[in-house]
């Protein structure tokens, strides 16, 4: 479902009427506040709402409710004990956690995946704890960021087409605030004083550090964004976190490596291609039955909330998401009666055997050009999809016969072994004897590299690995 940008618009515009003096809640010092307590929690549920949406949960209410009850133990005892605490796993397979003003915490299911132990959950839920009892967020995120919070992929309504091409690019980056050095440094602290004050061991924290280090120089580590990986370097702050400990300043000796592991058995190990997949240009959907061919030069985009596909010259967007009408028509007049868009052409039409209705529109854009587009909404599996093909005025005429080849080739998916295919997960296994991580990876061989079991295990190659050690591997998920 598309987000809705207008909410952090008025959330952002109230900013300018707010500035005031604060008492900081860890520092203790005065700082010019631009929001209120109440402002701040408003701002983190309307984003949380739009996150949860966009993003998606990850469907295990066991692991929710476990790293809600981990994470709440821990912020009650922090400066902020009285925000609306929340922490969510996000069905998404990049290594991520991050925070947003107002006590709402995001661990992506790909992070979990990548964690040995319970300690190593809790520093990182800690850090970002500590951003929000430190209100980072609060006194660096500038409006400008907010607004683009909710600039969603998709909506005619942000109709600069070079912006979308660069969010696009961008992908969820933008939800991932930037930090500077000082205040990642504080929250490293702040997440150690919370993670010991639970008793766990601060050598897991420093563990993380390092692990994420080897995943983002890993062949497909731009699969990490900002989080971790650009500033401060995280091996500087493993340095900085075993000084501590050397320092007598931190202690604690709780791991739980064996109760977190089971808890991710089963679990998905990268892209779910259930929730859709490219194979060169065609874009298969599983588990809602369709398929589709984007123009294979285009670079694609495959998103909770949608699929898009840019053209090389990045004049031109297919955007492909789910109206929520019941009827193609339906969708098409909801569609032409939105603001600033100037709809002809209303008819019905057939798409490879389905119900379909569609138009062409015109659109404003920020410059004072047009867009030119055309809008095919189809009745497919009880659903509606909407389709937009749209270009600067200019560029329509060279553009829109593939555009129009693309949206054409939407059909139901037939072929039974896209429709039973599945994704990779996690399994574990109970070493019998000791052994090498070369010899667990020849084994009990895994669909990923043996590096990439390296990494989730925490292990190195030639490393010896005691009998009895539970270890993750990572095994189906090959598409057709
Ligand atoms: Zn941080």
């Amino acid at each position: 479902m598309p987000v809705r940008p207008a909410l952090f618009l008025a959330a952002t515009l109230a900013l300018g009427t707010a500035a005031s003096c604060a008492i900081n809640p860890v520092t203790g010092q005065r700082e010019l506040a631009l929001i209120s307590e109440s402002q701040e929690i408003q701002i983190g549920r309307d984003a949380d709402r739009d996150i949860s949406q966009s993003m998606g949960l990850y469907e295990d209410a066991a692991l929710q409710a476990y790293v809600q009850a981990l994470g709440e133990r821990m912020a009650r005892e922090s400066e902020r004990p009285n925000l609306p605490w929340t922490f969510r796993v996000i069905d998404d397979p990049v290594v991520n956690a991050f925070a947003l003003p107002g006590g709402f915490i995001y661990v992506t299911r790909g992070i979990m995946a990548h964690f040995s132990s319970e300690a190593e959950l809790a520093g990182v839920l800690g850090h970002e704890i500590g951003h929000v009892t430190a209100r980072h967020g609060v006194s660096q995120v500038s409006r400008a960021q907010l607004a683009q919070l909710g600039l969603g992929i998709g909506t005619i309504l942000a109709p600069d087409l070079a912006g979308v091409a660069d969010v696009a690019g961008a992908g969820l980056g933008l939800l991932f605030l930037r930090y500077g050095r000082d205040a990642e440094r504080q929250a490293d602290d702040l997440g150690l004083a919370y993670m010991t004050r639970e008793g766990y061991d601060p050598r897991e924290m420093a563990a993380t550090f390092e692990m994420l280090a080897r995943a983002s120089g890993a062949e497909d580590g731009d699969r990490i964004p900002g989080f971790l990986s650009t500033h401060p370097d995280p091996l500087d702050r493993r340095e900085r976190i075993l000084a501590r400990i050397d320092a007598g300043e931190v202690d604690g000796s709780r791991v739980d490596r064996d109760s977190y592991l089971q808890r991710l058995s089963g679990m998905p190990f990268g892209e779910n291609p259930r929730e859709g997949f490219f194979r060169q240009g065609r874009f298969h959907h599983p588990e809602l039955r369709f398929r589709m061919d984007f123009p294979s030069d285009w670079r694609t985009l495959n998103q909770k909330q949608g699929v898009q596909a840019v053209s090389p010259e990045q004049d031109a967007l297919l955007v492909l998401t789910l109206a929520s009408e019941s009827t193609a028509a339906q969708a098409r007049d909801a569609f032409a009666r939105q603001q600033g868009v100037t709809a002809s052409g209303a008819r019905g039409a057939t798409v490879n055997g389905l119900n379909a209705a569609r138009m062409e529109f015109q659109a404003a854009l920020q410059d004072g050009g047009r867009l030119q587009g055309t809008a095919m909404f189809i009745e497919h599996g009880g659903l509606v999809y909407r389709i937009l093909g749209y270009a600067p005025e200019a560029r329509w005429a060279a553009r829109s016969p593939r555009i129009m080849d693309a949206i054409g080739s939407f059909r139901d998916e037939t072929d039974a072994a896209i429709l039973a295919v599945q994704p990779r997960r996690i399994e574990l296994v109970r070493l019998p004897e000791s052994m090498t991580l070369e010899g667990f990876h020849q084994r009990y061989p895994s669909t990923v590299s043996m590096e990439e079991i390296g990494t989730i295990n925490r292990l190195r190659a030639g490393q010896p690995i005691s009998q009895g050690t539970l270890l993750k591997r990572v095994t189906g998920g090959q598409l057709p």
